[in-house]
């Protein structure tokens, strides 16, 4: 019998461990920037959180994302990431 092996990854606003396709990934990229990577797949470290705008609420005023992904996050990626969970 074969399984399928769904990767797992703890969202970084509510904790809970989700199937990493239903979270949204933010790398830092090996350049030093931090950015939403819509494909997964970007070299870099990466953090993960629900799609969802509480839990973004909880990683920004927990600094959740800053811990993570070790380095300071600018107001302009919070916005970005805002809108990301508008749509
Ligand atoms: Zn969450």
């Amino acid at each position: 019998m074969r399984r399928k092996h769904v990767p797992i990854r703890t969202c970084i606003g509510c904790r809970s461990p989700k199937p990493k396709k239903e979270l949204l990934r933010i790398v830092r990229t090996p350049q030093g920037s931090v950015e939403i990577d819509e494909t997964g797949r970007q070299s870099g470290r990466g953090a993960y959180i629900c799609r969802s705008q509480e839990c973004l609420e909880k990683a920004v005023k927990g600094r959740h994302v800053e811990k993570a992904l070790k380095c300071r996050i600018s107001q302009e990626l919070y916005d970005e990431l805002k809108r990301a969970f508008h749509e």
